[in-house]
């Protein structure tokens, strides 16, 4: 691959002065990385650029069927001033999964670390030292080839932009209320449930909007055919402590491989719980939780990283979980994982990555 060319911003713009009313998402960075691909000539053109709009055609791919692909992870500041990256590896095997079952070429998993780093580099005054803020990071391809036909494209934009965030939960761990969803569907095995895509988000925000409705926060989802295996929150995978057995459902072809699910479950095997990747059906949990045996609900992914779930609805079934109180696994694991990032603890071999 070329050398990645970097173009500066002549007129810096004016950082979020109060780090700790940062919200997610709608703030951005001074830079932003940009490569493209063409059948010719594969991934090329790798620079670092001025954030700002993209212009489109009209007939662009992407914006008529859909053939996009995304990820999400951050840059943390350790008290040090050192900025670590978590898993970044991770993050872009994913992409290349995702690639693969939207029919995106492949790109090179090293290269996209090394473009991730110098663009945090580039713009490391951007990433927040308030304690749970991140620089939030948003690598994503789509076809930007003009052409209305139905097939796969041959051109292509990896673009990364870069989000100062806030804590996700602003007074610390909260409890969320989550809204079994019994009527949509997310995605079914054999679809795109396994791959980070717009699609999958188009599709829940119904489910979403009526449980936001309800007064609930997020949408629970269970299996596209049977209706009644649990699958996974909104942007979460989700884990319940049934007595002494941790369970979350397995990657079965509908669920997302979260990088947080997968830090949990090798966090909690090595202290020698008993973790279970399995089916569990909404009925065993409405039942062990009728007989007292549910002991914790939490949601893992980049964002949140643990979410305690304090309320399940399912149908007229209204559970209350642990009196909507953090649970000790959940606080645990949070400050386990969040400790990792911030490098005020050691974690695993390689889970790390620092940029400087
Ligand atoms: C991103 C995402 C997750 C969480 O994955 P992490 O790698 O842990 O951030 C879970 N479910 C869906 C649908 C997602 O898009």
């Amino acid at each position: 691959m070329e050398s990645i060319k970097i173009e500066l911003a002549k007129n810096p713009k004016v950082k979020p002065t109060d780090e700790n009313s940062l919200d997610f998402g709608s703030v951005f960075s001074d830079h932003m990385f940009i490569m493209n691909y063409t059948k010719e000539k594969g991934w090329h053109s790798p620079r670092i650029v001025p954030y700002g709009p993209l212009s489109l055609d009209p007939a662009a791919m992407c914006l008529h069927y859909g053939q996009e692909v995304f990820e999400g992870m951050k840059a943390y500041r350790a008290e040090n001033g050192s900025i670590n990256l978590f898993r970044p590896d991770e993050n872009f095997k994913r992409l290349n999964l995702s690639n693969d079952r939207l029919c995106i070429p492949e790109i090179d998993v090293d290269f996209c670390i090394e473009a991730t780093k110098k663009l945090v580099e580039i713009d490391k005054e951007w990433v927040p030292s308030a304690p749970n803020t991140s620089l939030y990071l948003r690598p994503f391809i789509f076809c930007h080839e003009p052409n209305l036909g139905v097939k796969a494209g041959d051109e292509y934009l990896f673009v990364i932009i870069a989000s100062p965030s806030g804590p996700y939960y602003k007074e610390g761990l909260n409890p969320v209320k989550i809204y079994v969803e019994n009527q949509y569907v997310r995605t079914v095995k054999g679809g795109t449930g396994m791959a980070k895509t717009g699609g999958n988000y188009a599709s829940s925000l119904k489910a979403g909007v009526e449980a936001h409705e309800q007064g609930y926060s997020q949408v629970l989802w269970l299996d596209g055919i049977e209706n009644r295996y649990i699958e996974e929150v909104g942007a979460m995978n989700i884990f319940f402590r049934i007595n002494d057995e941790i369970i979350t459902p397995e990657l079965s072809g509908s669920i997302l491989g979260g990088i947080t699910r997968k830090s949990v479950i090798a966090l909690l095997q090595k202290d020698g719980y008993k973790v279970s990747e399995r089916k569990i059906s909404i009925l065993e949990v409405e039942d062990a939780h009728k007989n007292g045996e549910l002991k914790e609900v939490f949601g893992t992914g980049t964002a949140a990283v643990i979410s305690p779930v304090g309320i399940l609805k399912y149908n007229d079934n209204v559970m209350e979980i642990n009196h909507q109180e953090i649970g000790e696994l959940s606080q645990a694991l949070y400050d386990r994982l969040t400790g990792i990032q911030w490098g005020k603890i050691s974690g695993p071999e390689g889970w790390v990555v620092k940029v400087s």
